[in-house]
């Protein structure tokens, strides 16, 4: 016997129980977007790589170690899978001039990602994230927006325990001279770095403030702090997204170390951080990327966005009691004999054309077999047809929840029958018994 095949590690399968709650997620997600006026955009999967490289920074944990890049043994070129949608959106929008010829842009997207980290609880190889870009968009107002967004998001799920931290990360030319301090600030303490400090010592010390080592926390604590290095504009920003948010009453804690895995941003960087998932308690994140477009070879735009990780969001959804609405079709249609099954074909589509929700029952069996399963589908009516009914072109309908016996009717007449019986479902529940 051959070997079973799994899946690959850290990518997971996400079987219908599972999916359900997705799909529910999704579905307030998609309502949540809408009423910001954000817009869908698909983008592919596989990207040039060299997008992500310029995109992303050379010098970051993704670009370094996490991607899934190939070459495709047609061409030659080098492909990846994408570890974010940022980049490729970005890409996009200037391909298709969409900011240019259409005006700013408000943008979400959302499915896989791919980076080739350690599997762990909240981290995968394969994740989904949503992801919302605002481009063309330079003032405060709009990364005040997309904070606001994410606490009603939290608020309609019902999460518990999110909190913001926030900070400035300024212009390039601010991190420039707050990065000649930080390096020599480092070099003096360069025997307590680890491997990853020493290594990005020259090339990106910025992220050595964020470091996860425990260790290294005290000189880290210590360090420079960007925000002595804001210039007026910078500080002018940040205190206008904050009068934003004190206005929307939503509470925020200042992290100086806050530096964003991501080359791409400038100005305002989030975090939503929860406490009950563990290590991994980052649900969303996101700020501004003002030099990205021109980066990637568009005419300069402003920029802001953020990402959202879908399973450290459903953990947490789950943990707060969020469920899935489970599917339930309206009727389970059962039959015995060849006449039988044919005419159940016929009524079922006739129930579908009238948009019920109607599973036909495939794969044989005997009425009481047939009838297990129509309950356990949940279905409040079964349809039941047998060589009598099917002799004289009529169906059998039983209500399955509710009091009341079968009752025969014409295939015609089956829809309205049907709609009956639900809707007097419906005024049982309502009129409480
Ligand atoms: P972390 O510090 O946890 O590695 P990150 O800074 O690499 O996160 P981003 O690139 O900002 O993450 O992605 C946005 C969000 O996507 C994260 O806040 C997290 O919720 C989710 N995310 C990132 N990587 C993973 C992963 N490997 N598995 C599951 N979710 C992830
Ligand atoms: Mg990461």
């Amino acid at each position: 016997m051959s070997q079973t095949l799994q899946a690959v590690r850290g990518m997971n399968d996400i079987l219908p129980d599972e999916a359900e709650i997705w799909e529910h997620f999704e579905d307030i997600v998609r309502d949540w977007l809408k009423s910001y006026g954000y817009r869908p955009i698909r983008m592919p999967i596989v990207e040039p790589t060299p997008l992500f490289k310029r995109a992303i920074g050379e010098v970051t944990d993704i670009v370094e170690k996490e991607m899934y890049s190939f070459e495709d043994a047609l061409n030659g070129e080098n492909l990846t899978l994408r570890p974010e949608g940022t980049a490729s959106c970005v890409r996009a929008a200037i391909q298709h001039n969409l900011v240019t010829g259409q005006g700013p842009q408000r943008l979400y997207y959302h499915g896989p990602m791919f980076r080739h980290e350690r599997p762990q609880k909240g981290r995968y190889r394969q994740f989904h994230q949503i992801g919302v870009e605002a481009l063309g968009f330079a003032g405060p107002d709009i990364d005040a927006e997309h904070i606001m967004m994410c606490a009603r998001l939290w608020d309609d799920l019902g999460l518990e325990d999110v909190s913001l931290e926030l900070n400035s990360l300024g212009s390039a030319e601010e991190r420039g001279q707050h990065r000649a301090a930080l390096i020599a600030y480092l070099e003096q303490h360069q025997d307590k770095l680890d491997d990853d400090g020493k290594r990005r010592l020259y090339t990106n010390p910025l992220r050595i403030l964020d470091t996860k080592n425990p260790e290294l926390q005290a000189v880290v604590e210590a360090a420079p702090k960007l925000a002595e290095y804001l210039g007026d504009e910078s500080r002018a920003h940040f205190a206008a997204v904050q009068v934003f948010l004190k206005d929307a009453g939503i509470p925020y804690r200042i992290n100086h170390r806050l530096v964003r895995g991501l080359d791409y941003y400038n100005r305002t960087v989030f975090e939503w951080v929860t406490t009950r998932l563990g290590a991994q308690g980052t649900v969303c994140a996101g700020g501004r990327y003002d030099g990205l477009v021109s980066q990637l070879g568009g005419k300069p735009q402003p920029a802001a966005g953020f990402a959202m990780g879908v399973e450290r969001l459903l953990a947490l959804w789950r943990e707060s009691g969020g469920e899935a609405e489970r599917m339930v079709p309206d009727v389970y249609l059962v039959h015995l004999g060849d006449a039988a099954q044919r005419l159940a074909f016929r009524a079922a589509e006739a129930l579908r054309g009238h948009g019920f929700a109607a599973v036909l029952h495939c794969g044989g069996g005997s009425f009481k077999s047939q009838m297990k399963k129509a309950d356990g589908s949940g279905a409040p009516v079964a349809v039941v047809i047998g060589d009598d009914e099917a002799a004289v072109g009529e169906v059998g309908i039983k209500p399955l929840r509710g009091p009341g016996g079968q009752q025969r009717v014409s295939l015609e007449l089956l829809p309205e029958a049907v709609g009956a019986l639900l809707y007097a479902d419906d005024e049982g529940d309502n009129g409480g018994v």
